[in-house]
């Protein structure tokens, strides 16, 4: 139940991981973002892919819908790019997205419970919502060009979101894909999630609702480990509160922590970079905002 920890922290906000998330080596305690699943660390070479659905709840992708989108996904991803820039680190991010040869054809694919918000809240939520992500990820690869490197005979079968990753993989060389979902929720009230992204057997992949360059700069991080900073309505234990109130107060311009400002407002803090392999060491002053254990971060 390991992925379900993380995907907790990077659904609801808590910014306290269970210790389960965790594991120890050498008394030193590793946080699951770096280095782990398919976005490990956020540098180097990656690939943001993103996918338009439509789903019974949303609204249906207008070409001029899809056309903002993908400045949105430019912008932030510029913005990304640029963060990298000033700590040095070097990071070039391709953009790609889903597309035949009669340009975007969003995937059609209902959730169990009409929204995602709701489907997510229910029993087995986040199973059916991995199933929805399967079920695109095969309508994806139906519209590829056939591969005859894809033929295996291992008796393991590869979810289809796997097998979609895998593909894009190889289209592109690189290792390291950013596999987003985007439904058109611009009018209504929706959430947007990072899912799996501290687990050791399930891709990670996001959903997005909006289409705003800063809540897609804050799920793409999420996707290389970094964790929410805010405070929502599901965080109701005291030292979440206390954890959250202190990361706010500390970073006034943290992505994690303030998604819904404007990009250039925003930017990345020591906690996060931490979680994103951005610096391999994180300052004892933060590790609170892990735990109220006293532990040992380890050095990446
Ligand atoms: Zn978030």
């Amino acid at each position: 139940m390991r992925h379900l920890s993380f995907l907790v922290i990077a659904l609801f906000a808590l910014g306290c991981a269970p210790m389960s998330g965790f594991w120890m080596r050498n008394q030193e305690v590793h946080i699951p973002t770096v280095n782990n699943n398919v976005c490990k660390r956020l540098d180097k070479s990656v690939v943001l892919y993103a996918v338009f659905v439509d789903s019974e709840a949303t609204n249906p992708w207008t070409t001029h819908d899809i056309e903002s989108t993908l400045d949105s996904i430019r912008v932030a991803m510029q913005w990304v790019e640029g963060q990298a820039q000033d700590r040095c680190i070097p990071l070039n991010i391709e953009q790609d997205y889903h597309r035949t040869e009669k340009g975007v054809v969003p995937i059609e694919a209902k959730f169990t419970r009409k929204t995602l918000r709701a489907t997510l809240s229910s029993g087995s939520g986040v199973k059916n919502v991995d199933r929805w992500a399967d079920k695109i990820g095969r309508e994806v690869l139906k519209t590829f060009p056939k591969d005859t490197a894809q033929i295996t005979k291992t008796e393991i079968k590869p979810k289809d979101r796997e097998r979609l990753i895998a593909r894009i993989r190889d289209d592109h060389k690189v290792d390291q894909v950013a596999l987003m979902y985007f439904i058109n929720n611009y009018y209504s009230q929706e959430i947007s999630v990072a899912m799996h992204t501290g687990s050791h057997e399930d891709p990670e992949y996001a959903i997005v609702s909006y289409k705003e360059p800063a809540v897609v700069a804050h799920e793409f991080l999420h996707l290389f480990g970094a964790l929410d900073l805010y405070m929502s309505p599901f965080n109701t234990r005291k030292n979440d509160l206390k954890r959250k109130a202190f990361a706010m107060k500390k970073f006034p311009d943290e992505i994690m922590a303030f998604a819904y400002r404007n990009l250039d407002s925003l930017s990345i803090s020591p906690f996060t970079e931490y979680l994103i392999g951005w610096d391999n060491s994180l300052d004892e002053e933060y590790v609170k905002m892990i735990t109220n254990k006293k532990i040992k971060v380890a050095k990446y």
